[in-house]
């Protein structure tokens, strides 16, 4: 769905994407995340057309967002991070405009329309002018203009900005809902919103792709940890020798139990695990928990940023 190869866009000195390149398949939704000033915002734009790249490539199901604006257009719903809502108009009004301006047909407005709204849940609001409306409800009207003629893609920058807790499930709620239809790419820098909504992600820093992997392998660890009902004899020194361990650190389990971190290699560590199995029923320990290891998307992302 979509295609990004190596784009570059600097504005005067400043070097906002510095060769991007990455794919999402149809059906996907993925978190684009990064810290302020990464360059979510000009990556988005530049997806929909509505920024220029210096260099690189970029398709939207296979067309050329530069050289075939108008198709690319049609497929896509974009939400950017200051929606240009007209605060003087009535929430009815600014849908029905962005219905005309969509070129949606007049026969098919009205069920377009309502089915917009009622997926935003702005049914009770569309009398009121748009500048009365508090922003979880500002933003509800940003994403319905975004979906009014039922696009393949949505892109959602920063939909959850500003927003109070409230507001910011029923928004999230609201994205799940139209990933049923559409491929999602949003952008956040707040780490429990790509938890909480894809299981992809895509790290932006300093203009770079850091990471893009399923939450689940970055979260992955070469290392893992045991847990005893009880303590055994020489645990720590067995585990110590087994093959492919650089360390073991005695801890205990958050509910009280003797444990061990055993840490395996950093690069091409294997799973710990059987060989940790092997090892509790050969010599009879109280086995009480054994798991790989996983980290938060905080800690791969404070590494990440380490790094930079
Ligand atoms: P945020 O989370 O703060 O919105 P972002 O990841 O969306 O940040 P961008 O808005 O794409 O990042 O900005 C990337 C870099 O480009 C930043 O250094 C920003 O200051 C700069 N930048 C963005 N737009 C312009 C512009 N119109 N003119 C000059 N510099 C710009």
């Amino acid at each position: 769905m979509i295609d990004v190869v190596d784009v570059k866009k600097s504005y005067g000195p400043i070097e906002a994407l510095r060769g991007v390149s990455f794919h999402i398949d149809e059906g996907e939704i993925v978190g684009l995340l990064g810290p302020n000033g990464a360059g979510k915002t000009t990556m988005m734009k530049i997806l929909t057309g509505f920024l220029q790249p210096d260099e690189g490539t970029v398709r939207i199901a296979g067309l050329d967002v530069l050289m075939q604006p108008r198709q690319v257009q049609a497929l896509l719903g974009y939400l950017p991070e200051n929606a240009p809502l007209y605060p003087e108009l009535s929430v009815q009004s600014y849908l029905q405009m962005m219905a005309d301006l969509r070129q949606i047909a007049r026969d098919q407005q009205r069920a377009c329309l309502s089915e917009a709204i009622y997926a935003t849940g702005l049914q009770e609001h569309l009398t009121r002018p748009i500048g009365e409306l508090s922003k979880g409800y500002r933003q509800r009207v940003g994403i319905a203009q975004a979906i009014l003629h039922h696009p393949r893609l949505l892109i959602l920058d920063e939909p959850t900005l500003g927003l109070d807790p409230t507001q910011i499930v029923e928004i999230r709620r609201l994205i799940r809902r139209l990933a049923e239809q559409s491929t999602i790419l949003f952008s956040t820098h707040i780490l429990s919103e790509v938890e909480a909504l894809c299981d992809r992600v895509i790290i932006l820093m300093n203009g770079q792709v850091r990471a893009d992997a399923r939450l689940s392998e970055l979260a992955a660890t070469p290392d893992a940890v045991v847990v005893l009902s009880e303590a055994a004899a020489d645990v720590e020194q067995m585990l110590r020798e087994l093959p492919g361990v650089r360390g073991v650190e005695a801890m205990r389990s958050a509910d009280g139990f003797p444990a061990y971190r055993v840490l395996g290699k950093r690069r091409g560590g294997k799973d710990l695990c059987p060989a940790i199995y092997e090892l509790a029923r050969q010599h009879n320990w109280p086995l009480r928990e054994l798991r790989r290891d996983v980290r938060t998307l905080e800690a791969v992302f404070n590494e990440l940023a380490t790094r930079a």
